[in-house]
């Protein structure tokens, strides 16, 4: 497996809020290197790229903002790379800021610029790679980006599970994933905030790897072993990079 991640991530300035927080980024990859994990190193996407899930409008007013545009680039290109080495039998984690899921085709919200999942998904379907996506999306919000941009595809199917503990949380992602019969990529946004310690308040360390091992035995069903996940939220940034890893260990 491998991680896809730029030097340029580590800079906080693009924005100021929780996602782009000095050390976010370094917490994870101090842990991910630690772990034995090898980097490839993305390039921007191209304005083709984001008008594949967005509006000329909504990429023109995120351009307005050079350090936002330049960084939301990079992180769409980091999603790309990622579902291309998950096509290709390769998996991958994207460790890329800013997140994506909250961004639909017209607008965006929270911390989010450009819908990274969307972005990636449909690249791979636009040169006629997949037909069929499934993406779960495990942070502690509901990402109404990924759903916006994809509810247009409707081989594309997002599911965001909603339980109040980690137990039924787990049980629920099984039961979702059990129905599934055949897609051609499996997706994860990879959203660290349902931590127990963060704002979601609900899963452990160990759920991580559990959610992990559970899509990586669902790629393995269905659609030949190929996933990718890309980073959301997390902000509980002392035990980020464990979870992180942790979520790793069980998809690779
Ligand atoms: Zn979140």
């Amino acid at each position: 497996m491998k991680v896809v991640f730029h030097e340029n991530f580590k800079c906080s300035e693009y924005a100021s809020n929780s996602a782009s927080a000095p050390g976010r980024m370094e917490s994870i990859m101090t842990e991910l290197k630690a772990g034995g994990y090898t980097v490839a190193s993305p390039e921007p996407a191209s304005m083709d790229d984001l008008l594949l899930a967005h509006t000329a409008t909504h990429i023109a007013d995120i351009q307005k903002d050079k350090k936002l545009f330049d960084m939301a680039c990079l992180s769409a290109g980091g999603a790309i790379l990622a579902a291309k080495m998950a096509f290709n039998m390769e998996p991958a984690f994207a460790c890329i800021r800013p997140p994506g899921h909250h961004a639909s085709r017209e607008k965006t919200w929270d911390y989010c610029a450009f819908c990274n999942m969307g972005i990636a998904l449909l690249k791979l379907k636009a040169e006629g790679l997949i037909q069929s996506a499934f993406v779960l999306d495990f942070d502690a919000h509901t990402g109404d980006g990924n759903i916006n941009v994809l509810s247009a595809w409707p081989e594309a199917k997002v599911f965001n599970p909603m339980a109040h503990d980690s137990q039924s949380y787990i049980e629920a992602i099984e039961d979702y994933i059990s129905k599934i019969q055949q897609v051609d990529i499996v997706a994860v946004s990879a959203g660290f905030d349902t931590y127990e310690k963060d704002l979601g308040k609900k899963l452990k360390t160990m759920d991580f790897y559990l959610i992990g091992r559970l899509m990586k035995h669902l790629a393995k069903r269905v659609c030949r072993k190929r996933r990718f996940a890309l980073l959301e939220g997390g902000y509980y940034i002392q035990d980020l990079g464990k979870n992180v890893v942790a979520f790793c260990q069980g998809f690779d």
